[in-house]
């Protein structure tokens, strides 16, 4: 009894917070998807139909990943070129320094442009598997500084580029992390997607320091559905994306309980866009995996509805 007096006496004399705004209360946010190239025939039928289901959102771009050390450049070449031929999607490419010298590098950029590919997600890339460091390519490009300086050579490509809300983990410092975003941004890039982070603080005290260093391009959030937390939290020890605490806790005991796990994923995700999106974020970007169940859902929280087709 006293429990709930106490509960009502705070709720009625304390501070009130407000709740979320209504989605529908906001304009649907900009979308854009992230897949990767399959590497089988039956990967390939998985991606297309996540493709098939995630169009009818009509996302501003979809982007294909470049495998470490450019190790899917034709893949890659082959998916978005596919999305050029049978969708209405805006495709996007990665491309990173890794392993290729300025020519090749180029010359993979010059096949897009003239496959009708006008986005490029233009990254440093990481060391191949094995090495501790990495290595600018001899010829190479040696940051994605760079690599956006000769895109911007061939043709008036779109440019994203990669940011880093908890540092990138080879940098020095943050500041230091934060100039080279600015350089690359100088270079010409147009916008940046930043690594998945599952602190909406850490994104939104970010987005203050690039203001604060004239960065004005948008910094658009990267966000990762969590659907196996097991490997996200492997995959996040390497890329330098921390995992709070109470996450861990949510997951706690989901290993062997995917449709349970499933529902935690999709509130935790569905909590962080409605933070960010009532925070005045506008503009998402998924890290899909070639899953569409939790990003279509997390869209959809969103405001995200399929665009109905004339007859
Ligand atoms: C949205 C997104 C998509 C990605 N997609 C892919 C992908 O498809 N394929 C892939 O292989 N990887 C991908 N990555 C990972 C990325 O390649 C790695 O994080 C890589 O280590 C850094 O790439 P970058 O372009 O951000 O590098 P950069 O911006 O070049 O920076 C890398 C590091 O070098 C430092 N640095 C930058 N410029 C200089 C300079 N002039 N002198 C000295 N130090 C410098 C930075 O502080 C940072 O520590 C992606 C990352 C993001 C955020």
């Amino acid at each position: 009894m006293d429990t709930v007096s106490n509960t009502l006496e705070r709720w009625l004399t304390g501070p009130r917070t407000g709740s979320l705004p209504a989605p529908s209360a906001l304009p649907v946010p900009k979308l854009s998807f992230e897949f990767f190239p399959p590497k089988n025939e039956r990967l390939e039928a998985d991606l297309w139909a996540c493709i098939r289901r995630l169009e009818p959102l009509a996302p501003r771009f979809v982007s294909v990943t470049y495998g470490a050390g450019g190790s899917t450049r034709s893949r890659t070449h082959d998916t978005v070129a596919r999305l050029v031929r049978e969708t209405a999607l805006t495709p996007a490419a990665h491309l990173t320094c890794v392993g290729a010298t300025r020519d090749e590098v180029d010359e993979v950029a010059r096949e897009y442009w003239a496959a009708g590919v006008r986005h490029v997600v233009a990254l440093r890339g990481d060391p191949p598997a094995g090495a501790e460091r990495y290595e600018p390519h001899p010829g190479g490009y040696a940051q994605a500084e760079d690599l956006v300086r000769g895109l911007r050579r061939i043709g008036d490509f779109d440019i994203s580029v990669g940011a880093y809300p908890e540092t990138h983990p080879a940098a020095n410092c943050a500041d230091t992390d934060l100039d080279y975003l600015k350089r690359k941004i100088d270079a010409g890039a147009n916008r940046a997607i930043t690594q998945y982070f599952f602190d909406t603080d850490v994104y939104l005290r970010f987005l203050d320091r690039c203001l604060a260093a004239g960065i004005a391009v948008p910094i658009v959030p990267g966000i990762m559905p969590v659907g196996n937390f097991t490997s996200v939290k492997r995959f996040s020890a390497m890329c330098g994306a921390s995992v709070p605490g109470w996450m861990e806790k949510l997951f706690e005991g989901l290993e062997n309980d995917a449709s349970t796990r499933g529902m935690v994923a999709a509130t935790v995700a569905a909590e962080q866009v409605r933070i960010l999106q009532a925070n005045g974020v506008d503009e998402f970007h998924f890290y899909t995996l070639n899953k569409p169940d939790l990003t279509y859902a997390v869209a959809h929280i969103l405001g995200a509805r399929p665009a109905v087709t004339a007859a």
